[in-house]
């Protein structure tokens, strides 16, 4: 169930007077929320592919706030919690410390959507990244680095190398084949998934380097070697 912690209606607030546990109690949900940042992105591309997930804001807060709050409560030693929810729910009888509550799951639920924001702004630099690689590709005979985005590619009989550093030895290669494989690999992969693909280059000790194409979801394409 993805119901808030604290019922609501009973969080009146009534005055300044914070509890001793709230500093604590706070910072170590916030500290939570930072260190699951992969969790959240997941649960997050997950609720975007069923695209009736829950509201975005409230994927990781409940959970991060009764786990802590069992930390809490063990900290203290005293009686041990039911679990979470009931626990968060049935010890808190005081309006003032559900209003405290209340006010950490409002800053958890703004981290967690500047978290998301911040994701979504980087997916959109990359695809925009991407479609000047592609758009470069287009214009001219000279192939974008995939890796960089920056610069020309040196492509040689057995070479292909970058000034960003990438060095491929490979083998009767061309500008015109190095740019059909590019694209070809970018549209393959377009038509199976959504997600931007990156490109990395292997960096084994044991093997040659070879160019590497994968995304958040796909399996790894190792296609130029
Ligand atoms: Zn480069
Ligand atoms: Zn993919």
């Amino acid at each position: 169930a993805m119901e808030a912690p604290v019922r609501r209606h009973r969080a009146r607030y009534k005055g300044p007077a914070a509890p001793p546990w709230k500093e604590t109690y706070r910072r170590r949900c916030m500290e939570r929320l930072r260190s699951s940042r992969a969790k959240l992105l997941d649960r997050y591309r997950q609720a975007g592919e069923r695209e009736c997930g829950p509201a975005v804001g409230a994927l990781l807060v409940q959970e991060v706030m009764e786990l802590e709050w069992q930390g809490l409560q063990a900290a203290q030693e005293s009686p041990p919690a039911r679990g979470g929810e009931e626990a968060l729910a049935q010890m808190l009888e005081d309006p003032d410390e559900l209003a405290v509550l209340e006010e950490i799951q409002q800053e958890l639920i703004l981290q967690e959507q500047s978290v998301i924001e911040e994701y979504e702004r980087s997916l959109q630099f990359d695809e925009e990244c991407l479609n000047a690689m592609l758009d470069g590709l287009d214009a001219s005979d000279k192939v974008i680095c995939p890796v960089c985005r920056n610069n020309n590619l040196t492509v040689r009989n057995h070479l292909v190398l970058c000034q960003c550093g990438l060095y491929i030895s490979t083998q009767g290669m061309t500008e015109g084949k190095l740019r059909s494989l590019l694209e070809n690999t970018v549209t393959e992969h377009s038509h199976r998934c959504f997600h931007n693909p990156e490109f990395t280059v292997t960096s084994g000790m044991e093997e040659e380097a070879s160019l590497l194409m994968s995304c958040p979801v796909s399996l790894r394409v190792r296609f130029l070697e």
